[in-house]
């Protein structure tokens, strides 16, 4: 006999878990909003950890050095980019409400300031960014002050070369030298960096390391790894280090799937439950309908088919990547309600002719359109349902690789989106 589907009642349901849902469950806990958040495996564990705000406008030549800035000159040159259309000082509260989430769970970053960071990419190039992971902040003060510094190499570890970044940044960094060593008792074949930070959470691995470390610092005190100082707690690994070695220790993010990107996944998922909001983690939602009653969210777990009732709803499923956006031949579609998608007229019109075109594609500015409330529109044109809100990429008008704002866009747009979220849900009780 079929088992009737289990069914949750809940003031907000937040419809994926990427940077931008995982930011909206966390508003809402601050906001005292009861939420459930369903969300399949998406891109928050590719990420850098790096939290960037804005460090690239489309005409200007340099990187950005003060965001604040550049988003007043994007306000003029692109009003309908969605870092345009929320308020510095809601930008700021994001940022900060956001941080400090992450650091009550052992998570601690670099509070957002007036000034982009210049961040280490796994290569030896430089990015600016808002926030860092405090584990890696003594790299860019180390590169700024031209210290002596041994990047480690890691033998078998791959995409993460000590002679590479070493040869990428010996203009900016001449003091950086590089070393390679085997990690404590993986000596031998490939290692990857998932099992090295699972390891430093042994205690025994780490006075192993740190030996190590001390022996071929020379007369640096300043000392890179790849990002591998545990995967729960990092500032714990990365203070015992420094204790036991006597030296700075900062990380750089490895290529994706990195460490950083998966501490990210793994705090949201106990944190989120800890703090009373009900996660329904790597699942997808197959339909999504409204009545006057509200919201009719329907998924299947491994027991079985569940539907939400939800008095509002964010939607979060991001771009083409983790499925929020389909491309076929005769446009882009908006997967899970057909919403109206901002795209180039045809799909002539997708790319350009050179791939390194300095303008970037069309189709990376493809997305869904909202109203002022941060409330997606139907074909129509008309607000598609007044329970319905939207943020992080899967909105139209940016192209946050090229403009390097991808956490700005997910926190600054999750953040409106609860706010709008908020008001729904205190009118509706009024
Ligand atoms: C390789 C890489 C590196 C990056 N590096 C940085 C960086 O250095 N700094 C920075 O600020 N940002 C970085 N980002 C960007 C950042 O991780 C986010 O991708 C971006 O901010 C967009 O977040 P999002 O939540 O809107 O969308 P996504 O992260 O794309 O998340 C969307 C989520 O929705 C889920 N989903 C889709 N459909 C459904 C459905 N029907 N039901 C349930 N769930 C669904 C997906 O599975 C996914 O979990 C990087 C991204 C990538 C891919």
């Amino acid at each position: 006999m079929k088992q009737a589907p289990r069914q949750l009642s809940t003031p907000l349901a937040v419809i994926g878990s990427g940077l931008a849902g995982f930011a909206a469950s966390i508003f809402a806990i601050k906001r005292n909003i009861a939420t459930v958040q369903v969300g399949n495996t998406g891109a928050v564990a590719y990420t850098t950890g790096y939290l960037d705000l804005l460090g690239k406008l489309d005409d200007a030549a340099g990187v950005v050095t003060d965001p604040w800035q550049a988003l007043q000159a994007l306000q003029a040159s692109a009003p309908e980019h969605p870092l345009s259309r929320v308020g510095a000082a809601d930008i700021r509260q994001a940022f900060a409400v956001f941080t400090a989430f992450l650091a009550e769970f052992g998570l601690h970053y670099s509070q957002p300031g007036e000034r982009n960071l210049t961040a280490l990419s796994p290569i030896g190039t430089l990015k600016p960014t808002l926030c860092l992971p405090a584990t890696m902040l003594a790299g860019p003060r180390a590169l700024a002050a031209n210290c002596e510094c041994v990047m480690v190499d890691i033998r078998g570890l791959k995409g993460f070369s000590g002679p590479e970044m070493v040869a990428n940044l010996q203009g900016r960094w001449p003091a950086l030298r590089t070393q390679r060593i085997s990690f404590p008792d993986m000596a031998t074949g490939e290692v990857y960096p998932e099992v090295m930070a699972r390891a430093l959470e042994v205690p025994a691995t780490r006075v192993k390391l740190a030996e190590l470390l001390k022996t071929l610092a020379g007369t640096a005190s300043v000392i890179g790894l790849p990002a591998i100082l545990g995967m729960h707690k990092p500032d714990a690994v990365h203070a015992e280090l420094e204790r036991l070695t006597g030296l700075q220790i900062f990380e750089v993010p490895t290529m994706p799937p990195s460490v950083a990107g998966l501490r990210l996944r793994e705090l949201f998922e106990q944190a989120l439950p800890h703090k009373g909001a009900t996660l329904i983690p790597q699942q997808k939602v197959t339909s999504l309908t409204f009545d006057d009653s509200g919201a009719t969210l329907a998924l299947k777990d491994s027991y079985g088919d569940i539907r939400i009732h939800a008095q509002t709803v964010i939607l979060a499923t991001g771009r083409f990547l983790s499925g929020g956006l389909d491309a076929h031949p005769d446009g882009i579609q908006e997967h899970l309600l057909n919403l109206a998608v901002a795209q180039p007229a045809s799909r002539a019109d997708w790319y350009r002719e050179r791939y390194t075109d300095p303008r970037g594609h069309p189709i990376n500015r493809a997305g869904i359109e909202v109203d002022a409330h941060w409330r997606p529109l139907g074909k129509d044109g008309r607000v598609y349902n007044k329970r319905l809100f939207a943020a992080g990429s899967i909105l139209a008008h940016h192209d946050w690789i090229r403009s390097r704002s991808g956490a700005g866009i997910a926190l600054a747009t999750a953040w409106q989106a609860v706010a709008s979220a908020a008001q729904f849900l205190a009118s509706a009780t009024d």
